[in-house]
């Protein structure tokens, strides 16, 4: 087992269904690894963590919102009574509200940036000093290849998923002398409940522009995150791997 006797925290983790989140919880406690499954609905947080005991692990479900600091401090703490340390954070949690730039609100803009850029610096800096402390620690960014190349309708998601590139490269600068790794992941279209709700024929359209001719699986992500969390990738920090099937070469 690569993980065993770590702790992993993963945000947004918690949709119970299809979600990016709960395949990486459930792959990383496959590898022995113990999780705290954090995520803005207390019962999906719940339904994910019975799944992992169901598998034999060990999980701790806690209901934070990511935006707001003072929540993260709070989820870090019960992380932190429960199993004493954080080896592994993955920033996952994220949204959309999309819309044309001209009919983008305010609302809208405030909603993604806090959620998926403000999000990621709150659960770093909460997690940081703690992995700063043991001298060692892997942190994994949830970006996506929009934030690569942007997207009609997506200037806020857009934004935030280019954020958190930027982001992650320079806190890997901050933290790297302190042995912990900091990479981002960039998924394309991963089908999840989001891309299942697609009508066919604008599915087979997005195939059609993938080199590998297929949407790809919550679970093809989660093996790549799997990758930097294991000393397989210990000399590997600051980057950023797309998982999209070629999409955006
Ligand atoms: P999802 O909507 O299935 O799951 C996201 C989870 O995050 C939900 O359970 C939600 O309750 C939780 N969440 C939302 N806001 C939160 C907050 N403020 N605090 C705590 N939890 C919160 O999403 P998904 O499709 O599995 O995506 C996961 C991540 O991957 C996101 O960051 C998303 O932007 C990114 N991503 C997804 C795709 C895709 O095709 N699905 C592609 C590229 C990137």
């Amino acid at each position: 087992m690569k993980l065993e006797g770590q702790v992993a925290l993963i945000t947004g983790a918690g949709r119970a269904g299809k979600g990016i989140g709960r395949a990486i919880a459930l792959r990383l406690a496959g590898e022995g690894a113990k999780i705290v499954i954090v995520d803005y609905v207390a019962e999906a947080a719940e339904a994910v963590a019975k799944e992992v005991e169901q598998m034999g692990g060990e999980a701790l479900a806690l209901q934070a919102n990511v935006a707001d600091a003072s929540d993260v401090e709070r989820m870090v703490q019960a992380a932190v009574d429960r199993f004493s340390k954080i080896d592994i954070l993955i920033n996952n949690a994220g949204i959309t509200r999309d819309n044309l730039l001209v009919r983008m609100s305010e609302a809208e803009w405030d909603a993604v940036l806090d959620t998926n850029l403000k999000g990621v610096f709150n659960c770093t800096k909460a997690v940081a000093k703690l992995m700063m402390r043991q001298r060692t620690g892997k942190i994994v960014n949830m970006s996506s290849v929009m934030g690569i190349v942007g997207n009609v309708g997506q200037a806020n998601y857009s934004a935030s998923k280019g954020g958190v590139i930027a982001f992650t490269k320079s806190v890997a600068k901050e933290l790297g002398s302190r042995g912990i790794n900091v990479n981002a992941v960039a998924p394309g279209f991963i089908q999840t409940a989001m891309t299942e709700e697609m009508p066919e024929d604008a599915r087979k359209g997005i195939e059609d522009r993938i080199p590998l001719r297929r949407l790809g699986t919550p679970e093809d992500v989660a093996e790549v995150v799997l990758f930097l969390c294991s000393d397989a990738s210990s000399y590997i920090t600051g980057q950023v791997i797309a998982v999209d099937g070629g999409l955006a070469m």
